[in-house]
């Protein structure tokens, strides 16, 4: 490509000449990937609004209560205490879209990424269905303040600030959790100010990304966006236009009835810019891969409408490597892809094996900090301890005691001998652990403690047992 060629690369396409927001009003998409992407779209915002009021033995199936530290991934509940269990979730997720991306391109921007649904097949399809078409749209955005354009402005931005908060309501439900923002809806908004406050920001902020921020959020803000340069090579499956089949040896070219394209050198791209017309991100699919594609497919659907008409075979702009293109070959699982799934299936075996060992009950028992031992009567060794039990079930543990299990000795609460863990919640006490002298092998000693339910052995703990050292 020649530098005159690659100038398109010097700045972003939403950014004119001046250095100003160029307004991309991009032409309703149509065709077979769209209406695929509707029903996608569909279903992913049925789940997006339904997760945080669906409830698995009683938690909630999605909820990131970062203020309390509290996770809840498909119903399964993260404590704090399980923090590396999450950050390997978060791990995993981050090399399975790093490794989704290597092999498919931005499939996830165009089908997957909220930013993109919600932009492209709600706050857009308002936007159609109030402002009309790109022509219609630009003609509006030029015309003067009149009633219609004044009416029409109106209605948008009530309709997305609706739509905004009520995606910032839902935004809450995952973070504090449902069950507390219904609570505060029934008590009224103002029993509850720095919560409906954060709500206000919250819906602002979505207004300002879907009424005006749009595709800078893909093209500035997203890390992922600004990854795809080191993560897509030439064999990466992107939304790609067959510039072999496009251009030829003679370039695009106008279409002309009854013309041999052919026989004239001309390649199969009629220029009639439809795919750039389509562009979310104002971009031209025939310069190659860029940035700011976030392959939402709609160009590709246009170009096969425009194909279709001409009588040309469709899929000038479709799914392919540039490799597919230049070389004509198919896709390979190349070493790179191989190392991925490598570490994916290593870090989900480690992942499962450790939920699977998960214990429904946590137990922490340590020594109480500058405390030593206290002999008593009978060549009694005592040892005191703090002890948190951490239920992360949705049921109370009842009937907890401790019993040692190492060795020959006692265990005794400053409280009540039994007791329970609440749901979801937890116990924190003092207890003594006391143990014949004549047991203790050393002065720094392994013990472990047995914590039952009802007699019924649920977690063991291991912690230290100090005695005297003239002792031994
Ligand atoms: S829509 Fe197809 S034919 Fe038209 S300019 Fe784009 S690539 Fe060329
Ligand atoms: S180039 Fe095509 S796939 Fe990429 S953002 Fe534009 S319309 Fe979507």
């Amino acid at each position: 490509m020649s530098q005159e060629q690659d100038n398109f690369r010097d700045s972003i396409g939403t950014i004119n000449e001046e250095g100003k927001r160029a307004w991309v009003f991009p032409k309703k998409p149509s065709g077979k990937f769209y209406e695929y992407r509707k029903y996608v779209s569909y279903f992913l915002l049925a789940f997006l609004f339904a997760s945080p009021f669906i409830k698995i033995n009683g938690n909630q199936f999605l909820m990131f209560n970062v203020l309390e530290r509290r996770f809840n991934i498909f119903g399964f509940p993260f404590w704090p205490q399980d923090f590396h269990l999450f950050v390997i979730s978060m791990i995993i997720g981050v090399i399975f879209i790093a490794l989704f991306t290597v092999a498919y391109g931005r499939i996830f921007c165009g089908w997957m990424c909220p930013q993109t649904i919600f932009m492209e097949m709600v706050f857009r399809r308002i936007e159609y269905w109030i402002d009309g078409d790109r022509g219609a749209q630009i003609k509006l955005d030029r015309q003067p303040w009149d009633g219609k354009k004044i009416r029409k402005r109106i209605l948008k931005w009530t309709i997305f600030f609706i739509i905004s908060f009520l995606i910032a309501n839902v935004f809450l439900a995952y973070l504090i959790g449902s069950d507390r923002l219904v609570r505060y809806v029934i008590d009224g908004p103002f029993q509850h100010l720095s919560t409906l406050i954060s709500l206000l920001i919250f819906t602002a902020v979505f207004y300002f990304v879907f009424a005006w921020f749009r595709e800078q959020v893909c093209i500035i803000a997203c890390p992922y966006g600004r990854m795809q340069g080191v993560l897509l090579d030439n064999k990466s499956v992107v939304v790609a236009y067959d510039h072999k089949r496009g251009e030829a040896e003679n370039g695009r070219k106008k279409w002309r009835k009854n013309e041999d394209r052919n026989a004239l050198g001309h390649g199969d791209c009629i220029d009639c810019f439809q795919c750039v017309n389509v562009c979310p991100t104002g971009i031209d699919i025939r310069n190659g891969t860029q940035l700011e594609c976030v392959n939402c497919t709609a160009c590709i659907d246009e170009c096969d409408t425009i194909m279709e008409k001409v009588n040309l075979p469709k899929g000038l702009i479709r799914y392919a490597s540039e490799d597919e293109i230049v070389k004509k070959e198919k896709f390979k699982f190349t070493p790179r892809l191989k190392g991925y799934t490598a570490v994916l299936t290593i870090l989900i075996g480690v992942l499962a094996g450790m939920l699977f060992l998960r214990n429904d009950l946590e137990a922490n028992i340590l020594r109480l900090p500058g405390q030593l031992y206290e002999h008593k009567e009978g060549n009694i060794i005592s040892n005191v301890y703090t002890y948190k039990l951490v239920n992360k079930t949705s049921d109370d543990v009842e009937g907890v005691s401790f019993q040692l299990l190492s060795h020959k000795g006692a265990i005794k609460l400053v409280r009540n001998e039994l007791f329970t863990v609440p749901a979801q919640d937890l116990a924190e006490g003092t207890l003594f652990v006391e143990i014949n002298n004549a047991a203790v092998k050393s002065d720094k000693e392994k013990i472990k403690i047995g914590v039952y339910s009802d007699g019924e052995l649920i977690e063991t703990t291991l912690t230290a047992f100090m005695a005297p050292r003239s002792y031994r």
